[in-house]
């Protein structure tokens, strides 16, 4: 639905938009980009009809606003007149008419939940639901709603204990291998907010402290008995009376889709050149964060543009390979790193690349469902990327190399239009060279004519030259990312080929 960011990407003459075998994507008409959206709303134009007024919708009011010309929508209680928004919606017209007249937010939030429509829309609002809507508002529900009894049971509990200098806040996960990539902490002012991950849950331990604390936050996790400290130290050596006042998600357990995504300010530190057009940013959490982005997972970045809240997802990858030869320039955990394109004509990108160092943006927190558990018990693991699809594989390759011991070869198959275009190339050659279980290929679909290695787009008969098990009955992995219709296509060539669903992952938003 309400896919706001990327309705000009790729553009409209790319091979992305329509592609033999892959999903046709929505070609937007001239003159239709967000940017053009968000001068539109910027206009003063009545985009509601209702001159400025908010009025109470009744659900039988919303139904009978079910059409292309006179479309409302509900998300998350609010109702929005969408019609002007059409033929900006970047999954089409006909995708956001699924929800017209009714409740969208379920279909809002299985699409992109990310996506601020409370600023792209602001000026669609028509006014509230007379009515409570059927799908309740996010990280709202009470604990005892969301849980059945026995569900309760795993639900995990908190408690807290002081000396001179600290308080220690310990959660009680009740679950086994608790790790550093399931628990995200952060202490802005005096607002402390605490998320473990337990499976597809998210449990929140959210206050407003009595007193203030220091910047500096530790967290200490007991991985066997799924034990969590998060260690504050009091800015005031006095008696505190009570941990402090519960905010709205305080001890709730939600699924994680249900929970808003929370961002904090992270600081540029650098930015490097990768290649003639894609940079590595170095991101500083701030030192009262606790937070690790789990290998497979994206984070989204936020900014305003032209006074609009815009999102975008990217996948954090590590300062370089893992080769041994270099220090991080900043401490583990402590950076996130980011290989982005930027794109002449694209609208986040072009204001990243403006950004200057010590300029702050803001980062969510992780999401994605890859599981590492997938590459551990894999004996051939076999990565095909297109372009900045290497992102999610650069955590994944270290990983495979590093902790996956099953792992008996690992192959990265690299689409890329030029050699210009392949990213950290040297690196991956030396990788090869040191490492005999990895091997790498280069496929150029715009060589210039020096060019001796592969050539080609994704294809059937690539693919059945590269991916190969290693011996009949090996357990494989294959996973793959680029542009949708490079990743729709080659998901279902793979499986053409004989790979099994659960032989395969795909990348996708
Ligand atoms: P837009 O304003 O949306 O549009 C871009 C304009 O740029 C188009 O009109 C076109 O002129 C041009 N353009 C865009 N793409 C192409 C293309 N492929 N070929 C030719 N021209 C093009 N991107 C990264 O760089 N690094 C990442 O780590 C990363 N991770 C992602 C993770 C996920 C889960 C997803 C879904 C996407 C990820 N992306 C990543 C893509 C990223 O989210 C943005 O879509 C991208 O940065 C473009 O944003 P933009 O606003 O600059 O471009
Ligand atoms: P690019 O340079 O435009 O293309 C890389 C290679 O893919 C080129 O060889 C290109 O061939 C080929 N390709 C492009 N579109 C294709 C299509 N429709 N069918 C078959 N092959 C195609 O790529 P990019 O600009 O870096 O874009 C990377 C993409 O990856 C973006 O769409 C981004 O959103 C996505 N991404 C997704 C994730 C995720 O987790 N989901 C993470 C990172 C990036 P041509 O010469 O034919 O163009």
């Amino acid at each position: 639905m309400l896919n706001v960011p990327t309705q000009a990407f790729p553009a409209p003459s790319s091979q992305q938009r329509v592609a033999a075998g892959g999903r046709a994507k929505v070609p937007l008409k001239p003159g239709r980009s967000l940017m053009d959206w968000i001068r539109l709303t910027k206009s003063g134009k009545d985009l509601t009809g209702l001159k400025g007024r908010l009025i109470e919708v009744t659900e039988d009011e919303l139904a009978k606003h079910n059409k292309k010309e006179d479309c409302w929508i509900c998300i998350r209680g609010f109702v929005y007149n969408v019609t002007p928004y059409m033929e900006y919606h970047p999954g089409g017209e006909d995708e956001l008419m699924k929800a017209a007249g009714t409740d969208g937010t379920d279909l809002f939030d299985q699409v992109h939940r990310w996506v601020n429509y409370e600023s792209m829309l602001k000026e669609c609002l028509v006014g509230r639901m007379a009515v409570k809507p059927v799908a309740a508002p996010k990280g709202m529900l009470p604990e005892k709603k969301v849980l059945g009894a026995s569900a309760k049971d795993l639900t995990p509990s908190y408690d807290w204990f002081q000396t001179d200098s600290l308080i220690t806040i310990v959660i009680y996960t009740k679950q086994k291998d608790m790790n550093g990539d399931l628990v995200i902490v952060d202490c802005q002012d005096k607002r402390l907010r605490g998320e473990i991950i337990v499976g597809d849950h998210s449990y929140l331990v959210e206050l407003d402290l009595y007193q203030a604390v220091q910047e500096d936050v530790a967290v200490n996790i007991a991985e066997k008995v799924g034990k969590v400290e998060i260690i504050l130290k009091k800015k005031d050596n006095i008696h505190w009376k009570m941990l402090g006042q519960p905010l709205e998600s305080h001890n709730t357990l939600l699924k994680r889709m249900d929970r808003g995504l929370f961002y904090r300010k992270c600081k540029l530190v650098s930015k490097t050149e990768v290649t003639h057009d894609t940079k590595l940013f170095c991101l500083m959490l701030p030192k009262s964060t606790h937070l690790h982005v789990p290998t497979g997972q994206h984070v989204y970045l936020k900014q305003i543009i032209a006074g609009t809240e815009v999102v975008k997802p990217y996948t954090p990858v590590l300062p370089f390979l893992p080769l041994d030869f270099k220090e991080p320039s900043c401490h583990d955990g402590a950076c996130i790193y980011l290989m982005i394109k930027i794109y002449s004509c694209g609208l986040f990108t072009q204001a990243l690349n403006h950004l200057q160092i010590g300029d702050y943006i803001s980062v969510s927190n992780p999401e994605g469902n890859f599981k590492k558990s997938q590459v551990q018990t894999s004996e051939d693991l076999f990565l095909l990327a297109a372009g900045t699809g290497f992102t999610p594989m650069v955590k994944l390759l270290n990983f495979a190399l590093t902790e996956a011991s099953c792992l008996r070869a690992v192959k990265l198959i690299f689409f890329n239009k030029t050699e210009d275009d392949i990213l950290w190339r040297s690196q991956l050659e030396q990788l090869a060279l040191r490492d005999e279980r990895f091997e790498v290929q280069f496929i150029l679909s715009q060589p210039t004519k020096d060019w001796t290695g592969k050539q080609g787009k994704i294809s059937s008969s690539l693919l059945s030259e590269f991916v190969k098990r290693s011996r009949k009955d090996s357990k494989v992995l294959i996973c793959i990312c680029g542009p949708t219709p490079f990743t729709e296509q080659g998901v279902q060539y793979l499986k053409d080929l004989g790979y099994s669903q659960e032989e395969i992952y795909a990348f996708t938003a």
